[in-house]
């Protein structure tokens, strides 16, 4: 099953339960707009043609909102299955927004500084006419930054002839960016679990894993050490580390920042001193391996599709906390909710970022800027409330977490649609 169609199943289900007739169904899993472009650029010194996406999924709710991803596999069903994601994540967060997806197909590792900006800029360029504070505004995903974000919002501006910073969303500071902006996925999932255990938590949770170590599983990890649980597995591409006593986050955010990967950490590069492997009780396994080691709570935090009817039963953790996008297939989701591991879901779980995303736009148009401590508490708001309204839907529909965001996100994009009269004729 693609990405999309994994997407369209869920999102079916809830038109279903939602009392929505078949064609209706069929609006609200087809995207309004797909666009595409070739960017002529240069990669690793030889002049390419990347295949560049951006796909508007439904804007019922407000503007078309979601990251720009830079990758190999970031073709045109996977940004169209995100696209839909986004839609219901804003429609659960109950933001005025509505869902939309852009990549560009290549692999970022082989690009130099100067080859990244010639590509953020011919992205930029390519889709000018559908970018817009009032129609779409993209932002940061899988190996896109702040500084990506600013060469876009450049190329943009230079395009349009005006100033427009809540085109984009994820800049630096001094570029209009929001305080809390750069931890909202990680500080938001963090709000979540911490919500969740309040209602079923009996202070045993404790030990963490976690599959990607960027923006979103970096973050988590250190602010989930600072608040006293034990993160005893993170990975990325290169490896796993591994260490039932708990891994320092600062230490290995140190260690991959020298040497490229976490496992570097504990590896010798050019003659420099890693860490004592033997010293910190550390164990560097396959990249996977994350997956599936002993802990309480398993955050995957990088790309989808990881946890299949291969692993799912393989998983020790009893909570798992979608910080990464569809990273748990259709049918590992029913393995994992027969073995009664709770799935806290990806529209729910990752959405501090879009939120943050959304207050950024807000303060660029209202030219007014919000300290960290205003946005922090508004995000704890907003994810509470969500949480506490799917937590009752799902005890009163007797279903998972996800089937309720879906129930959920699903009824309010409808509800738009309706009152619009997109359903009639
Ligand atoms: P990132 O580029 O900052 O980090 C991705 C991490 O994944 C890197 O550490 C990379 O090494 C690791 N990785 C790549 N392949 C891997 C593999 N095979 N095994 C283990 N690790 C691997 O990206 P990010 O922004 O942290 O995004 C991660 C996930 O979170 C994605 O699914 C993204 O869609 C989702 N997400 C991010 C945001 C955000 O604001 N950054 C918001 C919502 C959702």
């Amino acid at each position: 099953m693609t990405p999309i169609e994994q997407i369209k199943q869920h999102i079916e289900k809830a038109t279903s339960a939602n009392g929505l007739t078949e064609n209706e169904s069929a609006v609200l899993t087809t995207p309004f707009a797909v666009h595409q472009a070739e960017l002529s650029v240069s990669l690793s010194g030889e002049s390419v043609s990347l295949p560049a996406y951006r796909v508007q999924f439904n804007n019922a709710r407000g503007p078309y909102k979601g990251g720009i991803r830079f990758h190999q596999d970031a073709h045109l069903h996977e940004v169209e299955a995100l696209a839909a994601a986004m839609a219901v994540k804003c429609a659960v967060l109950d933001i005025p927004l509505g869902g939309a997806k852009g990549g560009v197909q290549f692999n970022p590792k082989m690009a130099s500084k100067v080859e990244l900006e010639q590509i953020s800029r011919s992205y930029a360029e390519a889709m000018s006419d559908v970018f817009g504070v009032d129609h779409d505004i993209p932002a940061p995903d899988v190996y896109t930054n702040p500084q990506i974000m600013s060469w876009m919002l450049d190329a943009y501006e230079k395009k349009v002839g005006r100033s427009e910073p809540g085109m984009i969303t994820g800049k630096p500071l001094a570029l209009g960016g929001s305080h809390g902006r750069d931890t909202a996925t990680a500080q938001g999932g963090v709000y979540l679990l911490q919500e969740y255990l309040t209602l079923h938590g009996d202070g045993s949770v404790n030990t963490v894993a976690i599959q990607g170590f960027g923006n979103a599983g970096a973050n988590a990890a250190k602010l989930l050490h600072e608040l006293g649980f034990t993160i005893v597995a993170v990975s990325d591409s290169s490896g796993t580390l591994y260490a039932p006593q708990g891994l320092d986050p600062y230490a290995i955010e140190r260690g991959k920042k020298d040497t490229g990967s976490v496992a570097g950490t504990y590896q010798s590069v050019d003659g420099d001193a890693a860490r004592g492997i033997e010293q910190d009780g550390v164990e560097i396994l396959p990249p996977d391996a994350v997956l599936t080691l002993s802990c309480d709570i398993l955050i995957p935090a990088a790309l989808d599709n990881v946890i299949t009817d291969k692993n799912a039963n393989a998983v020790q953790a009893s909570l798992i906390l979608e910080l990464a996008n569809n990273p748990i297939t259709p049918e590992a989701d029913r393995i994992l909710t027969q073995k009664g591991v709770t799935v806290l879901p990806d529209v729910l779980a990752n959405a501090g970022g879009v939120v943050v995303s959304y207050f950024e736009w807000v303060q660029n148009r209202q030219h007014h800027y919000w300290e960290l401590f205003e946005v922090q508490s508004r995000l704890k708001d907003k994810i509470s409330n969500a949480f506490v309204h799917l937590h009752d839907v799902a005890r009163e529909h007797q279903m998972t977490y996800r089937d309720a965001a879906y129930l959920v996100g699903v009824g309010r994009i409808a509800e738009a649609m309706h009152l619009r009269g997109c359903f009639d004729g």
